[in-house]
């Protein structure tokens, strides 16, 4: 049964006019272990939060650093095929705009069961909390490149020819502001992009330019909360260096003497914390250095990254889960992609490349981690040895951005066998990774409007600046200092659905189903 919203009766659940409050009793299980014995007692627990969430949801803009890549030029033509309804032909037939990829527009969950048939009740994910519409976020953004969406649209060719004809006229009006490109940031290879540039090298002139670019689009376009998004080239690392960026205040410092270590990702990062907008990295590079992260902080403004999880990864964050959760023990995992793209440009000269290496690479981390039975520490406590884990990306033009993405898993079965999977992906890479960016905005703002309590606060607090809760949606999640990283995808899913649930009031998905259980 498909309910497309509902409302909740419960006496911890109070709607009033600008928000929904609920009173939430959070269980879950400590465990104590004596170092010296080695035993370990495990104590269940529980909490009290209110959670409250304001119910306006006012007018959001995304601006993309990037905007007329693939991505960014496909986001935006999309938004504007589905708000006009757009349909067009194709050589399979006749193909209408939707939001299919994105968890907020396209997926459901299950709210329960029917206390008339026991039936499933399934709603969509985007119903548990009034949220943006996609259609309704205004766009904009920077681009190192000065063509207009429309040239940009039809350069990125990821579009069917018959849905450019039609947003042409309208992309055609939007055109990317000017940004920043330092050093050797982003390839060398990419020079030739970059005719629309800040003038000069002051950073801290370039820092005040992006800040009041986002507060003249705010006031132009009459915006509540705008969130920023880096959709642009894959960085080469940032060198972390004590007095440079370690500290919000170094970083600061180094801004304005221009630092060659400090990188525009890192610059936009910088610019929409101070202006109170979350920020989003969706690219592999470490723009969050520590003192973006305390800025975030000291201002309690969110961030969240790193890279967005769209096609192999995302993959290989169920495989490797489910290969380990059956118990058996992969010992190689080996991925090779090949793409055609301009990302596939930059990614291709070694510093780019190993940025994306690093974000790849992380993934079965904690799937790892995780079990002591087929990964033991190794001698002296040391770390286990996980699968030998390789990912090798080539650029080969003619695949455009029609990403291949091939994958063998070699795992260790029963009594010395050995099972082999191997995967070939063919991912069309923008229209993956577009409907990430718009759940990544959308979930974002809904943020802004999340507050909680316990009984030992004075007041109302947000989620921590590092938004974890979006690691659904990218492939090396940044977390707050001490908290563990999670990649398992329905781990990462699980977490996202109840504490939407939470905000309402309802129990965590347990799938226990007892009820159906009785004699
Ligand atoms: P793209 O090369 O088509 O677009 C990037 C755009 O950024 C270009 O238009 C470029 O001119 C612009 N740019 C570069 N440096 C800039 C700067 N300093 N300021 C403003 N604009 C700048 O790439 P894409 O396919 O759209 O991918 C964008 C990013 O998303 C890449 O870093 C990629 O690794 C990452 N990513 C993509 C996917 C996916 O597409 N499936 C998945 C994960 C991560």
């Amino acid at each position: 049964m498909f309910v497309p919203n509902f409302t909740v009766r419960s006496p911890h659940v109070r709607y009033t006019t600008d928000a929904i409050e609920a009173t939430y009793r959070y269980e879950t299980t400590q465990v104590e272990t004596d170092g010296a014995t080695g035993e370990a007692v495990a104590v269940p627990t529980a909490a009290t939060y209110h959670f409250r969430t304001a119910t306006k949801v006012g007018r959001v803009g995304l601006m993309l650093v990037g905007l007329g890549g693939n991505n960014g030029s496909t986001v935006t033509a999309a938004i504007a095929a589905n708000r006009r309804g757009l349909s067009w032909r194709t050589k399979a037939g006749e193909q209408s705009a939707n939001y299919l990829g994105s968890i907020l527009m396209s997926s459901t969950l299950r709210v329960g069961a029917d206390a008339a048939t026991g039936e499933e009740v399934h709603t969509p994910l985007r119903s548990l909390l009034p949220m943006v519409h996609p259609n309704d976020l205004v766009v904009g953004g920077w681009d190192i490149n000065s063509a207009d969406l429309g040239t940009a649209m039809r350069r990125a060719a990821v579009l069917d020819v018959g849905a450019q004809v039609q947003l042409e006229e309208e992309l055609s009006s939007i055109v990317p502001l000017p940004s920043v490109m330092y050093g050797d940031f982003i390839a060398a290879n990419q020079a030739a992009r970059a005719d629309n540039l800040l003038p000069g090298d002051d950073k801290g002139a370039h820092l005040a330019r992006i800040r009041a670019d986002i507060r003249d689009f705010k006031t132009a376009n009459d915006i509540d909360t705008v969130v920023v998004l880096w959709t642009a080239n894959t960085e080469r690392f940032a060198a972390l260096t004590p007095g440079v960026n370690d500290t919000a205040d170094a970083l600061l410092a180094a801004i304005d003497a221009s630092h060659p270590e400090v990188s525009p990702s890192t610059l936009f990062a910088v610019a929409a914390i101070l202006e109170g907008c979350p920020y989003v990295n969706g690219s592999p590079q470490n723009t969050f250095v520590p003192g973006a992260v305390d800025l975030a902080v000291r201002h309690d403004v969110f961030i969240g990254g790193d890279d967005f999880k769209s096609g192999q990864t995302k993959f290989k964050s169920v495989l490797v889960d489910f290969l380990v959760q059956a118990g058996l023990k992969p010992t190689a995992i080996v991925s090779y992609n090949h793409l055609g793209n301009n990302d596939g440009r930059n990614l291709s000269a070694p510093s780019q490349f190993r940025s994306k290496e690093i974000s790849k690479s992380s993934v079965v981390d904690d799937v790892v981690a995780s079990n002591a039975l087929l990964y033991p520490p190794g001698p002296g406590g040391a770390p286990p040895k996980g699968p030998d884990h390789v990912v090798v990306i080539k650029y080969v033009p003619a695949v455009g951005d029609s990403k291949r993405a091939l994958d063998e898993y070699t795992s260790d079965i029963f009594m010395g066998g050995t099972n082999t999977i191997v995967a070939h992906n063919t991912c069309e890479d923008s229209l993956l990774a577009s409907p990430l960016i718009l759940d990544l905005a959308i979930l974002a703002e809904l943020s802004t409007r999340i507050t909680y309590r316990t009984p030992e606060m004075q007041r109302h607090t947000h989620f921590h600046p590092v938004l974890s809760l979006l690691s659904y949606l990218l492939k090396a999640p940044i977390v707050p200092d001490g908290a563990p990283v999670v990649n398992a995808l329905f781990k990462q899913r699980a977490c996202l659905d109840n504490l939407l649930r939470a905000c309402v009031g309802l129990p965590p998905e347990n799938d226990m189903r007892l009820e159906q259980r009785a004699h």
